[in-house]
């Protein structure tokens, strides 16, 4: 069994209202959620472990891998000190051409800054592996041949020179990816790709979203290791749909209430 991954995008304080999406979580939330997965027996690795377990390696049952897409500032400003207090490694994924720039793809509202190539060199020093997520973070699956090349081989050369390392995987911006897509990532020489729902093999690896709506409880959920499966079936079946919904939907009620019960196994068996 691969280890989980798990799906992070900003750190930082940032009002509900500019960020409809829920992308930020608060700094507290994440130590809090980091100090669980510790506290729970989960044992985070390496990308270079992650990648070695998908050849084969054997890893513990409770592995997981964490990671970062769009390389907003505060995570090296809120997250990396955090990772760094309590041994986590995690990957960051960054679009190259952006670095130092500020996000156009989070709404009107939320121009967020992204990390400067200095920034990004700082925190591969510190210990976070860096991947690639694209140039310019576009839908690679509306990209022409020429501009694909450009998002997956050019991407991992510069991304290569900045960090002064192979960049070993690469994640879709969006998640979105078909199998054009996939091909070129595999063909510009990553080792796997990640993307969100939609399992496609090893450049097209599912990860486990956390975002600002998620309590230690639904954390507990979505790290429970059937939970992807739970969720992929809950699209089909409308039964395991509801039970889904409302395992999940119970938390959005209660953000106070961190404790709950453990996943009831049936929610995935039906
Ligand atoms: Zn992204």
């Amino acid at each position: 069994m691969t280890p989980r991954v798990l799906m992070y995008h900003g750190v930082d304080h940032v009002a509900r209202e500019r960020d409809p999406h829920g992308m930020f979580v608060t700094p507290a939330n994440f130590r809090a959620q980091m100090e669980h997965l510790v506290a729970a027996g989960f044992v985070p690795v390496t990308e270079q472990a992650y990648l070695a377990a998908r050849d084969g390696a054997r890893l513990p049952r409770k592995a997981v891998l964490i990671t970062f897409d769009d390389g907003y500032q505060g995570v090296g400003e809120h997250a990396a000190p955090i990772l760094e207090s309590l041994g986590i490694p995690s990957v960051l994924y960054v679009p190259v051409d952006l670095l130092g720039g500020r996000a156009t793809w989070l709404g009107d509202r939320l121009r967020y800054p992204l990390l400067s190539a200095g920034e990004v060199q700082g925190l591969r020093a510190q210990g976070m592996a860096i991947g690639a997520h694209g140039s310019d973070h576009a839908d690679l699956t509306r990209a022409g041949d020429t501009d694909l090349r450009r998002q997956t081989v050019e991407a991992r050369a510069a991304l290569t020179e900045l960090v002064g390392e192979e960049v070993a995987t690469f994640a879709f911006p969006y998640g979105l990816h078909d199998r054009r897509v996939r091909a070129a990532v595999e063909a510009a020489g990553y080792r796997a790709a990640f993307s969100v729902h939609d399992p496609a093999g090893r450049f097209g690896i599912q990860r486990v979203d956390v975002n600002a709506t998620d309590t230690l409880r639904t954390l507990r959920v979505k790290l429970h290791g059937l939970y992807p499966a739970a969720r992929r079936t809950s699209r089909h079946v409308p039964r395991t749909r509801r039970l889904v919904h409302d395992l999940l939907g119970s938390a959005y009620d209660a953000p106070g209430a961190v404790a709950g019960p453990a996943v009831p196994v049936e929610v995935v068996r039906s």
